[in-house]
């Protein structure tokens, strides 16, 4: 059977372990997976775009497990009262190609993006960050300004949005979180000043500017979050040029980043090179850095991993009938029965003929 995780799933079991530790744990486990870097076939996500937004799937693999995500990014969906980005997943066993999980991921998104820019941010911000501005407040702020609180020990972020309801709406979730103080901003150049750590989570389907060169001040890090579709940025060319750019998968971020504004050879360097040692964070105390976030399918695999381990030792979950359940594989024929068709609803709305014959399948 396929398990099913359902967003009130997937939030018992955050507050069983507490948000700080979800976050850490998943932190763990994208970092577990990165260093493996070379076992994984990766690809690039496909992308479906339309004229409001885009849909697309991103699938990943190693030798046991294979995982997708189907993700979209429509930023006007909330004028229809639905998110900006909806998502779920499934983790199947490659010896059998059995889909063990089929999961929500629009929670566990927002999670799994915080859990990896705190982790990129732990290599390449000043240890000494203490102070972050946040701008944009929709759906995945909250989840970002604590990963960072519980993560690398920001107390004050400096927040900002063009939706003033927004910042209301963060205000009302961390207002009162112990140790960390909210500054409410009237811009964002009044939010970024004196701030170490620069978080930008804005959704708007166009080249945007929210980052300027003149907002640059040495020693910044800038984790780009909301700049992940082509035609969709929010830091100016300018910034990149003066920082040093992290990326998770080349070949997806130069179509997909920030970095799309860029050359071809303008140079970048992987996560994983950063996580594992083999390229450096952060070089100097001046040092502007940047990581040009989009979200990579292997965020996504550590989290199903994560999650079907956690579903599986806290009993959280319930079974799927998503695949037939065969006596015999080889016959899926089979399954059209009459009596494997009709549920007692079906049969009080349409009893099945009489001059049918038990076990004969009914479409023929
Ligand atoms: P959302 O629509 O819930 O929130 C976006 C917020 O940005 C809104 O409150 C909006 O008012 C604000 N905004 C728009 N333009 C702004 C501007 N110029 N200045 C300040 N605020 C502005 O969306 P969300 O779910 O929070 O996602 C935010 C962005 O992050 C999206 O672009 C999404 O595609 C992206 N995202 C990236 C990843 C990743 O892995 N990199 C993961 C998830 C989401």
């Amino acid at each position: 059977m396929t398990r099913l995780l359902t967003p009130k799933d997937v939030a018992r079991i955050v507050h069983h372990h507490g948000l700080a530790s979800t976050l850490d744990q998943l932190a763990h486990a994208i970092a577990e997976d990165y260093a493996r870097w070379a076992a994984f076939d990766k690809s690039a996500r496909v992308a479906h775009h339309s004229a409001e937004g885009v849909i697309e799937l991103m699938p990943i693999t190693d030798s046991q497990l294979y995982s997708f995500k189907y993700v979209n990014g429509h930023p006007k969906n909330h004028q229809v009262g639905l998110p900006t980005v909806m998502a779920f997943g499934v983790l199947a066993d490659v010896d059998t190609g059995t889909p063990t999980l089929l999961s929500e991921l629009t929670l566990s998104t927002a999670l799994r993006t915080a859990a990896t820019s705190a982790l990129a941010a732990r290599h390449l911000a000043r240890p000494d960050a203490r102070v972050m501005a946040l701008i944009g407040n929709g759906a995945q702020s909250e989840f970002q300004a604590l990963a960072f609180h519980h993560l690398l020990g920001i107390t004050e972020i400096r927040v900002f949005d063009i939706d003033p309801a927004a910042t209301d709406k963060l205000a009302r979730h961390l207002g009162t979180v112990p140790g960390l103080q909210l500054v409410r901003c009237a811009s964002t150049a009044e939010a970024v000043r004196g701030a170490d750590i620069v978080t930008t989570v804005t959704a708007d389907k166009r080249n945007a500017t929210i980052i300027t060169p003149d907002m640059l001040e040495p020693g910044m890090h800038i984790n780009g979050v909301g700049g992940d579709c082509p035609g969709k940025t929010e830091l100016h060319a300018e910034v990149l040029a003066r920082g040093r750019v992290v990326v998770e998968f080349e070949p997806q971020t130069r179509v997909e980043g920030d970095l799309q504004q860029m050359p071809a050879d303008f140079p970048v360097t992987e996560l994983h090179q950063v996580l594992s040692g083999a390229a450096a964070g952060r070089q100097s105390k001046d040092e502007i850095t940047v990581f040009d976030s989009v979200g990579f399918a292997l965020e996504d695999f550590s989290t199903l991993r994560w999650l079907n381990e956690q579903s599986q030792a806290l009993g959280i979950g319930q079974p799927l009938s998503l695949i037939p359940a065969l006596t015999d594989p080889r016959d899926l024929f089979g399954q059209l029965t009459p009596e494997r068709c009709s549920t007692p609803e079906v049969a009080a709305a349409a009893p099945i003929p009489a001059t049918r014959q038990a076990g004969k399948p009914v479409i023929v």
